[in-house]
Formats: structure tokens, C-alpha cells, sequence
């Protein structure tokens, strides 16, 4: 597993998908058509959706666990 992973600012996240879109793992889901959701155990810390953002919204972090 990377040692990274992404996490989505929520709060600022307009549900656009674009992150989704590009995601080659299937990790992220617009959660109730508001915000995006990354699930970490998917994720590879590729950064794709950060690049993708239009909004910068989503960084990557080093895992805790
Ligand atoms: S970092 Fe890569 S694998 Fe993880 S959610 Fe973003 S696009 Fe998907
Ligand atoms: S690309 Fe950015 S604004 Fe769009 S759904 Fe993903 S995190 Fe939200």
C-alpha cells in the first residue's frame, strides 16, 4: 500500500467528479451529489485527482495507520 493517500477538503468540494473521472482506481465517489469521498483502502496516492481539481481541493497525505 502507498504511503500516501488523497484526502478532499469537503467542506469547499462543489461534487464535480472531475476527480472521479480520473481516478484509475475507482477510489473516489461523489457522496450524496455534495463532496467527493476517497476510499484509502483503494487509493495509491497516484495524485491524478489532485492534478485534476479545478479547485485544488484535494492534497495528499502520509497515512497514519
Ligand atoms: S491519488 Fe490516485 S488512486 Fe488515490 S484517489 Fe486520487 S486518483 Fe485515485
Ligand atoms: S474535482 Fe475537486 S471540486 Fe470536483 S468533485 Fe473532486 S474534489 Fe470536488
Amino acid at each position: 500500500m502507498s504511503k500516501k493517500h488523497a484526502v478532499v477538503d469537503i467542506a469547499n468540494c462543489v461534487a464535480c467528479g472531475c476527480c472521479k473521472k480520473v481516478c484509475p482506481k475507482e477510489a473516489i465517489a461523489v457522496a450524496f451529489g455534495v463532496y467527493a469521498k476517497v476510499d484509502g483502502a483503494r487509493c495509491v496516492g497516484c495524485g491524478k485527482c489532485a492534478r485534476e481539481c479545478p479547485a485544488s481541493l484535494i492534497r495528499l497525505e502520509v497515512r497514519t495507520a
